[in-house]
């Protein structure tokens, strides 16, 4: 029943563009912004457009010093997401998130999830490196934002797992650390947020046995989520 009216509404969609690209003047407004929820195929037309935006975009002074805007990357479908800060040096130069070091233990807690990195997609706050890896500022928060939101709303993730505390912050603003936070969902517009540790603050901290524990016991909660053990 579902993808029957996903499919009508596809169609409608197409016609409806259609009749716009030939200059039809009365498809526009309300009318065809109703449609707010895409079919499968105008999502992934769309995540793919917000990707070029993005790769061009020049809304906040991190586009100065950038080497490759990095939009994210994964499977459209996604159902698990994850969501760092913001590019670091390697991802700068690849144009590809969490591919440094950080990235590379990214991807072994992804696989030690059951889940293959190219399952889940992995994006950040911010698209563009901060220069010298400093914390982005609120107003480039603010002006990045709407990207994130809307790969968010059309991938339709059932978790988004938040890598450290400007990703936490993000979904759940409060003056509380990743200590107090991490480890419990947080409803955020039908989608469960998992606040844990930053794959870098592990990095940092490498051998502190607790803190690779808690990430584990937080990423354990997803898994129990997905039903997997
Ligand atoms: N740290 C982040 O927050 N994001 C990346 O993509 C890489 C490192
Ligand atoms: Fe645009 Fe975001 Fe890059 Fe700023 S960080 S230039 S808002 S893509």
């Amino acid at each position: 029943m579902a993808k029957k009216v996903d499919e009508v509404l596809d169609q409608i969609e197409e016609r409806l563009r259609f009749l716009k690209e030939i200059g039809a003047g009365f498809v526009s407004g309300p009318k065809a912004g109703r449609l707010s929820r895409p079919s499968l195929r105008a999502a992934r037309e769309e995540i793919l457009a917000i990707q070029e935006k993005i790769l061009r975009c020049k809304k906040c002074i991190l586009s100065l010093e950038r080497t490759h805007a990095v939009p994210g990357e994964g499977n459209f479908e996604a159902k698990l997401m994850f969501v760092g800060e913001g590019p670091g040096h390697d991802e700068d130069i690849q144009g590809k998130p969490f591919v440094g070091r950080a990235g590379q233990l990214l991807t072994k807690i992804i696989q030690a999830m059951k889940f293959e990195r190219d399952e889940v997609f992995i994006t950040n706050v911010v698209k563009c490196r901060p220069p010298g890896n400093r914390t982005p500022h609120r107003d480039e928060i603010n002006r990045c934002s709407p990207y994130l939101i809307r790969q968010i709303q059309l991938i339709q993730p059932r978790v988004i797992v938040s890598l450290g505390k400007v990703a936490t912050d993000f979904f759940v603003p409060s003056a509380t650390g990743m200590t107090g936070l991490r480890g419990q969902f947080y409803p955020w517009n039908e989608i469960q947020i998992m606040p844990t540790f930053h794959p870098s603050y592990l990095i940092r901290n490498e051998g502190n046995r607790e803190i690779r524990r808690m990430v584990w016991d937080d990423m354990q909660k997803v898994m129990a989520l997905f039903g997997k053990k």
